[in-house]
């Protein structure tokens, strides 16, 4: 089963894999988590948010996310989600489900490989089907 990850595209925008739909900056996408694995991901809780200016490299900016049980399941969250239980990136705290938190928005979201929701939704349910 193949593992996806949500996050909101940055600057320039893209094009879905699946239908070729034009898809804009800050809209949430969806990316192949194998296409992303040399990417490390930035999280951290309300009290070790970082400064801009202390960002990490690579990062671009923060954005709020919520903690939730399954990612990218729940039609009425408009922002980014982390599954519950990682880890912060500088406390090691494990985040619980509904626990507000930030994430750095890096580059490799803005192009390569992404799905828009629809396309997402699809390529899950033959997952599933398999
Ligand atoms: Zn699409
Ligand atoms: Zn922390």
């Amino acid at each position: 089963m193949r593992e996806f990850i949500s996050g909101r595209l940055v600057s320039g925008g893209g094009v879905c894999e699946g239908c070729g739909r034009r898809l804009r900056a800050g809209e949430k996408v969806y990316s192949l988590a194998a296409e992303v694995e040399e990417m490390r991901e930035y999280l951290y809780c309300q009290g070790c948010r970082p400064s801009e200016d202390e960002l990490p490299e690579g990062v671009l900016s923060l954005e709020p996310a919520l903690a939730v049980e399954e990612p990218g399941t729940d039609e009425r969250t408009l922002g980014i989600e982390v599954k519950a239980g990682s880890l912060c990136t500088r406390c090691g705290h494990a985040f619980e489900v509904r626990e507000w938190l930030f994430v750095g928005v890096v580059e490799g979201l803005h192009g390569g490989f992404i799905y828009c929701r629809e396309c997402y939704l699809q390529e899950k349910l033959e997952d599933d089907e398999e």
